[in-house]
């Protein structure tokens, strides 16, 4: 039987400073309340205003125990890690890293042509007996993901199946699905999902109604319980990336960059750090 999932929250995105000054809408962040469980943070670049001056980014930091996601709209971001990898993620490009045991990177953000840069950094945790292991990374270029287009809605499937189309990030604990969701006015958009998959939209264009509830830009939205996620653009247009995933049903303990189990663990990181071992 179709059951359409209601919001249970709106989450209000709150401007923080990160790296080396860096401002970002920030919706989600780590807890040990593990409140949406298996997402733990999601950040929007926000810095679009030249006279800002020189985005200074996210110089070398480590991390571990989780992954993090980055999808870029416009603009690019400079990579470099402490394994040797280095790269641009340019538009319509998603780079999934899997820190598992430790990684040290540096994350630098470039505006675009148009002096914009718009994207989004999701954490997504890691189970336990996955926290330690090898670093890994799914780095994707705008073509190969997949768009599926009908009725006014675009959907470029980042993770998950949807329509069955596949999109390019697998084997990932989680088993989530990630998708860049664009609709027209008087268009809907419909998705099943697992009843005890966690279900967060973030909508940051136009408006729209997720469930029953009328949503306007920029807003994270927790859906309730249900195994259908149903939304409705009437006389806006609306964007929003959708995500879903499976909760470990873990306790966790963040601290900064990392996300353990345990606060041993953590300290654990920290004397690592200080001794030279982090990235193994
Ligand atoms: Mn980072």
């Amino acid at each position: 039987m179709k059951n359409v999932r209601t919001v249970k929250e709106i989450i209000e995105p709150q401007y923080v400073m990160e790296g080396a000054g860096v401002l970002l809408r920030r919706s989600i962040a780590p807890q040990v309340t593990n409140r949406f469980d298996p997402f733990l943070l999601f950040d929007h670049f926000a810095f679009n205003d030249p006279a800002e001056g020189p985005i200074r980014g996210f110089p070398m930091h480590p991390h571990r125990g989780i992954e993090t996601v980055s999808y870029i709209l416009k603009g690019s971001v400079n990579h470099r890690d402490s394994l040797g990898n280095a790269g641009i993620i340019g538009p319509g490009d998603v780079q999934w890293m899997t820190a598992g045991g430790g990684i040290l990177h540096e994350e630098m953000p470039r505006r675009g042509p148009d002096g914009i840069i718009d994207g989004f950094q999701l954490w997504v945790n890691l189970p336990a007996a996955q926290k330690m292991s090898r670093p890994r990374y799914q780095e994707v270029g705008d073509e190969t993901i997949p768009v599926f287009e009908k009725d006014g809605c675009r959907v470029r499937v980042v993770a998950g199946t949807v329509n069955s189309l596949h999109g390019p990030v697998t084997e990932i604990a989680a088993n989530p699905v990630y998708l860049d969701v664009t609709m027209e006015a008087g268009s809907k958009f419909s998705l099943p999902v697992p009843e005890e998959h966690t279900v967060l939209a973030y909508i940051f264009d136009g408006k729209g109604i997720f469930g029953d509830t009328a949503v306007a830009s920029v807003k994270m939205v927790v859906f309730g319980e249900g195994n259908q996620i149903g939304v409705q653009a009437d006389d806006s247009p609306v964007r929003f990336m959708l995500m879903a995933g499976a909760p470990f049903g873990e306790p966790i303990v963040p601290y900064g960059p990392f996300v353990m189990n345990t606060r041993e663990e953590i300290q654990q990181a920290l004397a690592d750090l200080k001794d030279g071992t982090f990235v193994r």
